[in-house]
Protein backbone atom coordinates (compact mmCIF):
# COMPACT_ATOMS: atom_id res chain seq x y z
CA UNK A 1 0.00 0.00 0.00
CA UNK A 2 2.92 2.44 0.26
CA UNK A 3 2.62 5.01 -2.51
CA UNK A 4 4.75 3.11 -5.76
CA UNK A 5 5.64 0.19 -3.95
CA UNK A 6 5.77 -2.48 -6.65
CA UNK A 7 7.33 -5.02 -4.89
CA UNK A 8 6.17 -8.75 -5.01
CA UNK A 9 5.29 -10.11 -1.43
CA UNK A 10 4.60 -13.66 -2.65
CA UNK A 11 8.44 -13.99 -2.89
CA UNK A 12 11.32 -13.61 -0.87
CA UNK A 13 13.66 -11.45 -2.45
CA UNK A 14 17.16 -12.64 -0.85
CA UNK A 15 16.55 -16.41 -1.06
CA UNK A 16 13.38 -16.43 -4.08
CA UNK A 17 11.29 -18.86 -1.22
CA UNK A 18 7.65 -18.24 -2.07
CA UNK A 19 5.55 -17.42 0.89
CA UNK A 20 3.74 -14.41 1.99
CA UNK A 21 5.95 -11.83 2.86
CA UNK A 22 3.73 -9.00 3.54
CA UNK A 23 3.36 -6.99 7.16
CA UNK A 24 0.25 -5.89 8.09
CA UNK A 25 1.59 -2.50 9.72
CA UNK A 26 -0.33 -0.37 12.34
CA UNK A 27 -1.04 3.53 11.01
CA UNK A 28 -1.17 4.62 14.77
CA UNK A 29 0.65 2.34 16.85
CA UNK A 30 -1.18 -0.08 19.57
CA UNK A 31 0.22 1.24 22.02
CA UNK A 32 0.79 5.13 23.08
CA UNK A 33 3.95 5.15 22.84
CA UNK A 34 4.88 3.67 19.85
CA UNK A 35 5.43 4.83 16.28
CA UNK A 36 2.09 7.12 15.77
CA UNK A 37 0.61 6.33 18.88
CA UNK A 38 -2.23 8.57 20.44
CA UNK A 39 -2.67 8.28 24.32
CA UNK A 40 -6.23 6.46 25.20
CA UNK A 41 -6.73 6.03 21.37
CA UNK A 42 -4.01 3.63 20.71
CA UNK A 43 -5.89 1.06 22.21
CA UNK A 44 -9.17 1.43 20.74
CA UNK A 45 -8.01 2.04 17.10
CA UNK A 46 -5.00 -0.54 17.03
CA UNK A 47 -7.10 -3.33 15.15
CA UNK A 48 -9.81 -1.43 12.97
CA UNK A 49 -8.89 -3.26 9.70
CA UNK A 50 -8.74 0.69 8.52
CA UNK A 51 -5.67 1.38 10.64
CA UNK A 52 -4.04 -1.18 9.05
CA UNK A 53 -1.66 -1.05 5.87
CA UNK A 54 -0.39 -3.99 4.21
CA UNK A 55 3.28 -3.28 3.57
CA UNK A 56 6.64 -4.65 2.54
CA UNK A 57 8.95 -4.86 4.97
CA UNK A 58 11.48 -2.34 3.63
CA UNK A 59 8.41 0.04 4.24
CA UNK A 60 7.57 -1.39 7.17
CA UNK A 61 10.74 -0.16 8.91
CA UNK A 62 10.86 3.06 6.52
CA UNK A 63 7.82 4.63 8.27
CA UNK A 64 8.45 2.67 12.07
CA UNK A 65 12.26 2.87 12.54
CA UNK A 66 13.38 5.01 9.92
CA UNK A 67 11.45 7.89 8.91
CA UNK A 68 8.99 7.91 11.47
CA UNK A 69 8.38 11.67 11.49
CA UNK A 70 8.12 11.97 7.97
CA UNK A 71 5.07 9.64 7.97
CA UNK A 72 2.18 11.07 10.18
CA UNK A 73 -1.04 9.10 10.51
CA UNK A 74 -3.02 11.64 8.07
CA UNK A 75 0.12 11.22 5.43
CA UNK A 76 -0.42 7.19 5.77
CA UNK A 77 -4.03 7.43 6.03
CA UNK A 78 -3.97 9.37 2.35
CA UNK A 79 -1.59 6.69 1.24
CA UNK A 80 -4.32 3.88 1.99
CA UNK A 81 -7.14 5.78 0.64
CA UNK A 82 -5.75 5.96 -2.74
CA UNK A 83 -4.71 2.45 -2.82
CA UNK A 84 -8.15 0.99 -1.86
CA UNK A 85 -9.20 3.52 -4.47
CA UNK A 86 -7.05 2.61 -7.02
CA UNK A 87 -7.95 -1.36 -6.59
CA UNK A 88 -11.82 -0.61 -6.51
CA UNK A 89 -11.29 0.97 -9.61
CA UNK A 90 -9.38 -1.79 -10.91
CA UNK A 91 -11.92 -4.41 -9.80
CA UNK A 92 -14.71 -2.79 -11.06
CA UNK A 93 -12.72 -2.42 -14.79
CA UNK A 94 -12.82 -6.48 -14.62
CA UNK A 95 -16.27 -6.36 -14.62
CA UNK A 96 -17.02 -3.91 -17.40
CA UNK A 97 -18.47 -5.58 -20.46
CA UNK A 98 -15.88 -6.19 -23.35
CA UNK A 99 -17.03 -4.74 -26.58
CA UNK A 100 -15.62 -3.81 -29.77
CA UNK A 101 -13.57 -0.85 -30.74
CA UNK A 102 -13.29 1.21 -33.94
CA UNK A 103 -11.42 4.09 -35.34
CA UNK A 104 -12.02 5.60 -38.52
CA UNK A 105 -9.62 8.49 -39.45
CA UNK A 106 -9.91 11.28 -42.28
CA UNK A 107 -7.85 14.15 -42.44
CA UNK A 108 -9.45 17.54 -41.94
CA UNK A 109 -7.80 19.86 -45.09
CA UNK A 110 -4.43 17.44 -45.21
CA UNK A 111 -4.35 17.43 -41.37
CA UNK A 112 -4.03 14.39 -39.68
CA UNK A 113 -4.45 12.71 -36.33
CA UNK A 114 -3.01 9.63 -34.79
CA UNK A 115 -5.10 6.55 -33.68
CA UNK A 116 -5.73 6.15 -29.68
CA UNK A 117 -3.54 4.46 -27.64
CA UNK A 118 -4.60 2.10 -25.13
CA UNK A 119 -4.33 4.31 -22.67
CA UNK A 120 -7.00 6.85 -24.38
CA UNK A 121 -9.48 3.32 -25.03
CA UNK A 122 -8.94 2.29 -21.48
CA UNK A 123 -10.59 5.94 -20.15
CA UNK A 124 -12.64 6.86 -22.85
CA UNK A 125 -14.13 3.23 -22.26
CA UNK A 126 -14.29 3.47 -18.41
CA UNK A 127 -17.05 6.15 -18.75
CA UNK A 128 -19.86 3.82 -20.38
CA UNK A 129 -18.74 0.77 -17.93
CA UNK A 130 -16.79 -1.07 -20.72
CA UNK A 131 -13.30 -2.17 -21.53
CA UNK A 132 -11.66 -3.36 -25.05
CA UNK A 133 -12.31 -6.82 -26.74
CA UNK A 134 -9.61 -8.01 -29.33
CA UNK A 135 -7.59 -5.41 -30.97
CA UNK A 136 -8.70 -1.80 -32.30
CA UNK A 137 -10.09 -2.35 -35.04
CA UNK A 138 -8.90 0.68 -37.76
CA UNK A 139 -11.36 1.10 -40.50
CA UNK A 140 -9.78 4.30 -42.35
CA UNK A 141 -6.53 5.55 -41.10
CA UNK A 142 -5.74 9.16 -43.26
CA UNK A 143 -5.62 7.44 -46.70
CA UNK A 144 -2.76 8.98 -48.72
CA UNK A 145 -5.17 9.82 -51.27
CA UNK A 146 -7.90 11.91 -48.82
CA UNK A 147 -4.91 13.62 -47.85
CA UNK A 148 -3.05 14.93 -50.96
CA UNK A 149 -6.20 15.70 -52.39
CA UNK A 150 -8.90 16.58 -50.28
CA UNK A 151 -11.74 17.18 -53.05
CA UNK A 152 -11.54 13.14 -53.70
CA UNK A 153 -13.10 12.48 -49.93
CA UNK A 154 -15.61 15.46 -50.26
CA UNK A 155 -16.97 14.35 -54.05
CA UNK A 156 -17.03 10.68 -52.86
CA UNK A 157 -18.14 11.82 -49.38
CA UNK A 158 -21.69 10.19 -49.30
CA UNK A 159 -20.07 6.83 -50.54
CA UNK A 160 -17.20 6.33 -48.31
CA UNK A 161 -19.23 7.46 -44.78
CA UNK A 162 -21.64 4.71 -45.93
CA UNK A 163 -19.49 1.95 -46.74
CA UNK A 164 -17.41 2.49 -43.17
CA UNK A 165 -20.70 2.42 -41.20
CA UNK A 166 -21.83 -0.77 -42.83
CA UNK A 167 -18.83 -2.43 -42.21
CA UNK A 168 -19.17 -1.53 -38.52
CA UNK A 169 -22.99 -2.44 -38.20
CA UNK A 170 -21.61 -5.46 -39.88
CA UNK A 171 -18.58 -6.17 -37.24
CA UNK A 172 -21.04 -5.49 -34.50
CA UNK A 173 -23.87 -8.19 -35.58
CA UNK A 174 -23.12 -10.49 -33.01
CA UNK A 175 -22.92 -8.05 -29.83
CA UNK A 176 -26.01 -6.19 -30.74
CA UNK A 177 -24.55 -3.57 -32.07
CA UNK A 178 -22.68 -2.65 -28.55
CA UNK A 179 -19.67 -0.54 -29.53
CA UNK A 180 -17.14 2.32 -29.51
CA UNK A 181 -16.11 4.65 -32.12
CA UNK A 182 -13.10 6.79 -32.20
CA UNK A 183 -13.73 8.90 -35.46
CA UNK A 184 -12.40 11.93 -36.81
CA UNK A 185 -12.82 13.62 -39.99
CA UNK A 186 -14.95 16.83 -41.53
CA UNK A 187 -17.89 17.47 -39.11
CA UNK A 188 -20.14 17.05 -42.23
CA UNK A 189 -18.72 13.35 -42.81
CA UNK A 190 -19.45 12.81 -38.70
CA UNK A 191 -22.86 13.51 -39.29
CA UNK A 192 -23.65 11.43 -42.14
CA UNK A 193 -21.76 8.47 -40.56
CA UNK A 194 -24.12 8.89 -37.09
CA UNK A 195 -26.48 8.93 -39.15
CA UNK A 196 -25.79 5.15 -40.86
CA UNK A 197 -25.44 4.15 -37.50
CA UNK A 198 -28.47 4.92 -36.78
CA UNK A 199 -29.63 4.82 -32.71
CA UNK A 200 -30.68 1.38 -32.69
CA UNK A 201 -27.49 0.13 -31.99
CA UNK A 202 -25.42 1.35 -28.72
CA UNK A 203 -22.28 2.37 -31.29
CA UNK A 204 -20.74 4.89 -28.28
CA UNK A 205 -18.67 7.92 -30.14
CA UNK A 206 -15.25 9.36 -28.32
CA UNK A 207 -14.29 12.66 -27.91
CA UNK A 208 -11.15 13.50 -29.29
CA UNK A 209 -10.36 16.41 -26.78
CA UNK A 210 -8.26 19.08 -27.65
CA UNK A 211 -7.51 20.81 -24.86
CA UNK A 212 -5.49 17.48 -23.78
CA UNK A 213 -4.80 16.40 -27.59
CA UNK A 214 -5.71 13.04 -26.34
CA UNK A 215 -9.02 11.10 -26.79
CA UNK A 216 -10.94 11.36 -23.07
CA UNK A 217 -13.98 12.30 -21.90
CA UNK A 218 -13.20 14.89 -19.49
CA UNK A 219 -16.25 14.62 -16.83
CA UNK A 220 -16.25 11.66 -14.33
CA UNK A 221 -19.85 11.67 -14.41
CA UNK A 222 -22.99 13.04 -16.54
CA UNK A 223 -23.63 16.55 -15.87
CA UNK A 224 -26.62 18.73 -15.66
CA UNK A 225 -28.22 19.63 -19.38
CA UNK A 226 -25.65 21.94 -20.77
CA UNK A 227 -26.76 23.19 -23.24
CA UNK A 228 -30.59 25.08 -24.81
CA UNK A 229 -32.86 24.66 -27.30
CA UNK A 230 -34.35 27.78 -28.77
CA UNK A 231 -37.49 27.11 -30.82
CA UNK A 232 -40.38 29.34 -32.13
CA UNK A 233 -43.81 27.19 -32.93
CA UNK A 234 -45.44 30.30 -34.15
CA UNK A 235 -42.63 30.96 -37.08
CA UNK A 236 -42.80 27.05 -38.14
CA UNK A 237 -47.02 27.56 -39.39
CA UNK A 238 -45.91 29.10 -42.73
CA UNK A 239 -42.89 27.21 -44.04
CA UNK A 240 -41.68 23.72 -44.56
CA UNK A 241 -38.01 24.33 -44.34
CA UNK A 242 -36.35 25.85 -40.94
CA UNK A 243 -32.50 26.13 -40.02
CA UNK A 244 -31.33 24.00 -37.02
CA UNK A 245 -28.16 25.88 -35.52
CA UNK A 246 -25.60 23.50 -33.21
CA UNK A 247 -23.31 25.46 -31.55
CA UNK A 248 -21.31 23.46 -29.08
CA UNK A 249 -17.68 24.34 -29.55
CA UNK A 250 -18.64 27.66 -31.27
CA UNK A 251 -21.43 29.88 -32.82
CA UNK A 252 -19.61 31.38 -35.31
CA UNK A 253 -20.17 34.64 -37.47
CA UNK A 254 -20.49 32.10 -41.03
CA UNK A 255 -23.34 30.49 -39.31
CA UNK A 256 -24.87 33.13 -38.52
CA UNK A 257 -24.11 34.75 -41.64
CA UNK A 258 -26.06 31.90 -43.89
CA UNK A 259 -28.68 31.17 -41.72
CA UNK A 260 -29.46 35.01 -42.44
CA UNK A 261 -29.05 34.32 -46.35
CA UNK A 262 -31.15 31.32 -46.41
CA UNK A 263 -34.08 33.54 -44.56
CA UNK A 264 -35.96 30.79 -42.78
CA UNK A 265 -36.92 30.13 -39.12
CA UNK A 266 -34.15 29.13 -37.02
CA UNK A 267 -33.91 26.60 -34.21
CA UNK A 268 -30.96 26.99 -32.01
CA UNK A 269 -29.30 24.47 -29.75
CA UNK A 270 -26.42 26.01 -27.49
CA UNK A 271 -23.92 25.34 -25.42
CA UNK A 272 -24.06 26.96 -22.12
CA UNK A 273 -20.31 26.83 -22.44
CA UNK A 274 -19.10 26.89 -25.96
CA UNK A 275 -16.18 24.53 -26.12
CA UNK A 276 -14.63 21.55 -27.54
CA UNK A 277 -15.75 19.42 -24.23
CA UNK A 278 -19.61 21.33 -24.08
CA UNK A 279 -20.92 17.72 -24.07
CA UNK A 280 -18.31 16.22 -21.82
CA UNK A 281 -19.78 13.02 -20.58
CA UNK A 282 -20.98 9.94 -23.06
CA UNK A 283 -24.34 10.34 -21.23
CA UNK A 284 -25.08 14.00 -22.17
CA UNK A 285 -24.15 12.69 -25.83
CA UNK A 286 -26.84 10.39 -25.05
CA UNK A 287 -29.44 13.10 -24.22
CA UNK A 288 -28.40 15.37 -26.99
CA UNK A 289 -29.44 12.28 -29.48
CA UNK A 290 -32.69 11.66 -27.88
CA UNK A 291 -33.65 15.56 -27.29
CA UNK A 292 -32.60 16.30 -31.12
CA UNK A 293 -34.53 12.73 -32.19
CA UNK A 294 -37.88 14.15 -30.35
CA UNK A 295 -37.47 17.88 -32.04
CA UNK A 296 -36.95 16.17 -35.66
CA UNK A 297 -39.88 13.94 -34.94
CA UNK A 298 -42.21 16.62 -34.01
CA UNK A 299 -41.20 19.21 -36.53
CA UNK A 300 -42.18 16.37 -39.20
CA UNK A 301 -45.44 15.13 -37.25
CA UNK A 302 -46.90 18.52 -36.10
CA UNK A 303 -45.34 21.21 -38.14
CA UNK A 304 -45.03 19.33 -41.49
CA UNK A 305 -41.32 20.39 -41.79
CA UNK A 306 -39.31 18.97 -45.18
CA UNK A 307 -36.40 19.60 -45.06
CA UNK A 308 -34.07 20.37 -41.98
CA UNK A 309 -30.55 22.87 -43.03
CA UNK A 310 -28.10 21.71 -40.48
CA UNK A 311 -25.07 24.11 -39.58
CA UNK A 312 -23.26 22.94 -37.01
CA UNK A 313 -19.87 23.65 -35.05
CA UNK A 314 -19.20 20.78 -32.27
CA UNK A 315 -17.04 18.14 -31.20
CA UNK A 316 -16.24 14.95 -33.28
CA UNK A 317 -18.37 12.88 -31.11
CA UNK A 318 -21.18 15.37 -30.60
CA UNK A 319 -21.26 15.61 -34.45
CA UNK A 320 -21.71 11.93 -34.53
CA UNK A 321 -24.56 11.79 -31.51
CA UNK A 322 -26.31 14.40 -34.07
CA UNK A 323 -26.10 12.57 -36.81
CA UNK A 324 -27.67 9.50 -34.87
CA UNK A 325 -30.39 11.81 -33.51
CA UNK A 326 -31.64 11.08 -37.43
CA UNK A 327 -34.75 8.93 -38.07
CA UNK A 328 -37.21 7.17 -40.38
CA UNK A 329 -40.22 9.56 -40.80
CA UNK A 330 -38.43 12.71 -40.33
CA UNK A 331 -37.29 15.57 -42.57
CA UNK A 332 -34.60 15.36 -45.04
CA UNK A 333 -31.36 16.74 -43.38
CA UNK A 334 -29.09 19.39 -45.50
CA UNK A 335 -25.32 18.77 -43.73
CA UNK A 336 -23.45 21.73 -44.41
CA UNK A 337 -19.98 22.08 -43.54
CA UNK A 338 -17.62 25.82 -42.97
CA UNK A 339 -15.60 26.14 -46.61
CA UNK A 340 -13.12 29.37 -45.86
CA UNK A 341 -15.35 32.13 -44.67
CA UNK A 342 -18.65 30.81 -45.97
CA UNK A 343 -20.50 27.50 -45.40
CA UNK A 344 -21.69 25.35 -48.07
CA UNK A 345 -24.04 22.11 -48.42
CA UNK A 346 -21.75 18.62 -48.29
CA UNK A 347 -24.38 16.04 -48.14
CA UNK A 348 -28.11 15.16 -48.09
CA UNK A 349 -29.12 12.74 -45.66
CA UNK A 350 -32.63 11.02 -46.41
CA UNK A 351 -34.30 7.91 -46.15
CA UNK A 352 -35.63 5.35 -49.06
CA UNK A 353 -37.43 2.85 -48.68
CA UNK A 354 -37.19 2.47 -44.96
CA UNK A 355 -33.61 2.68 -45.06
CA UNK A 356 -30.93 5.59 -44.05
CA UNK A 357 -29.38 7.16 -47.42
CA UNK A 358 -26.77 9.73 -47.68
CA UNK A 359 -26.48 11.92 -51.26
CA UNK A 360 -24.15 13.84 -52.37
CA UNK A 361 -25.28 17.88 -52.06
CA UNK A 362 -27.54 19.06 -55.06
CA UNK A 363 -29.32 15.34 -55.83
CA UNK A 364 -33.22 15.15 -55.66
ZN1 LIG B 1 7.06 -1.43 -0.15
Amino acid sequence: MFEGCGENLLVDDLTGYKGNYSYNAHNVASSASGPRGIPYLSATLSNTPSNILLLCDKHHRLIDKIATVDFNASRLSEMRNDFTKTVDKLLEGLSFQPIPVFSILWPIGGHVLSEPDERDIANCLSRIKARIVGGLNMLSTNERSYRKKPEIFLRDMDEIVESEANSILQQTLRTSHRAALFAFGPMSALVGLGACLGNKCEITPMLRYRDGSCWIWPQELKVEKPYDIKLNADELAETDEVILCIGMTNYTESMKLQAEQLNLPIIEVLAKNMGNAAIPHPDNGHELRSDLHLLLQSLYDEHKIKTVHLLICASNAVCIFVGQAFDLYQPDLLVYDFAGDNMEIRLKITTEKGIIKLNPPYSN
